[in-house]
């Protein structure tokens, strides 16, 4: 029987349609939560994220601010601008779209971001509170995971669950969510033995390598869950034709565009797995629910504003 297919598109819409409540409940008290982008450079496919973040930001009623600074930034002249935004009343969120250019410290800018309007969850601070399981502003990628799993029944507790990647910005806070969900985790990584056999012991796989379609059928238990974090965009037209054999519709999308999105999971692992969330439409869309939620979140704790309605506070 195929996966049933997770659908993060209709997720994010069930998140945005709760975070309207909260955010009129905040203008209501006169606050309008407000989420500062800065861009550095024009890598083009940094604009566009940044633009959809924007985007979802309007879409929500949101205030946004977009800083551009040149590539040519030195990281003193970054951590001012970085200041100047910590001070900012109306600024309750911080994001510093990555990656930023080689001469920049991308490390020292990212902590010095204040906590409390740090969105991505990448501050030290935040990690910090994650391990120790008082989680406040977590990592988007790795929360909107989460919100897939609560929000279509999928147990985790005494589940077995791999986590292929151990990244900062997605493995490994992935892990400790699960953790803290009460799976038993393994946290697998590009020096991990004999993977497939790891991960067909799973329950839950979560895909988070960077490696296009490199999860195939053979790495699945029948049945297993398996979220495909993954975003690879091939141009190669021998490897999408070994990819999407049995998906003529997608391999027709390559031809007439000369790429295409695959995720880290191979497609046919729908016919093995007992859910999976797609490429595009998985995970991507919760990525910037979850910083817009992060974002509502920040200036409710930061502004102190009063409690929105019992069906909207979230944890
Ligand atoms: P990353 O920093 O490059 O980390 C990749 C991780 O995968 C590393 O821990 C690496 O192991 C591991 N890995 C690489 N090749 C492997 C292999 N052959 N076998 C086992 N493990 C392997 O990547 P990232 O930033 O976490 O992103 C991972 C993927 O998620 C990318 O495709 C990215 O585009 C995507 N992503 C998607 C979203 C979204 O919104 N959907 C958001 C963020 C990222 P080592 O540590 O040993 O090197």
């Amino acid at each position: 029987m195929p996966a049933r297919i997770l659908n993060g598109n209709a997720i994010r819409d069930e998140i945005y349609a709760e975070l309207a409540g909260e955010i009129a409940a905040l203008r209501a008290a006169g606050i309008r939560p407000g989420l500062a982008a800065v861009l550095v450079g024009d890598n083009p496919a940094s604009k566009l994220y940044v633009k959809s973040k924007i985007a979802a930001c309007e879409k929500l009623g949101l205030a946004s601010f977009l800083l551009t600074p040149p590539a040519t930034i030195t990281t003193r002249e970054l951590l001012a601008v970085v200041a100047e935004l910590n001070c900012r009343e109306d600024v309750d969120g911080i994001l510093v779209q990555m990656p930023l250019p080689p001469p920049v410290d991308a490390k020292k800018i990212l902590d010095s971001v204040l906590p409390e309007k740090d969105v991505d969850g990448y501050n030290p601070v935040n990690v910090g509170k994650l391990v120790a399981g008082r989680p406040n502003l977590v990592a988007c990628t790795p929360a909107g995971v989460m919100e897939i799993f609560k929000r279509s029944g999928i147990g985790l507790e005494g589940t077995n669950a791999a986590v292929l990647g151990r990244s900062d910005i997605v493995g490994k806070p992935m892990a400790l969510l699960l953790m803290h969900a009460n799976a038993t985790v393994t946290v697998c990584h590009s020096k991990t033995r004999n993977l497939p056999e790891v991960t067909r012991r799973a329950d839950i796989v979560v895909a988070a390598m960077g490696r296009a379609a490199m999860v195939t059928p053979d790495f699945i238990r029948p049945g297993a869950t398996v979220i495909d974090v993954g975003q690879n965009v091939i141009t190669d037209a021998a490897q999408a034709a070994k990819i999407f054999a049995n998906f003529p519709e997608r391999l027709e999308s390559f031809r007439a565009k000369g790429n295409i999105l695959v995720g880290d999971v191979h497609p046919d692992v729908a016919n093995v797995a007992g859910a999976l969330t797609p490429v595009p439409g998985g995970v991507g869309p919760l990525t910037i629910a979850m910083l817009m939620s992060n974002t509502v979140k920040a200036a409710r704790l930061r502004r102190g504003s009063p409690k929105p309605a019992a069906a909207a506070v979230r944890p």
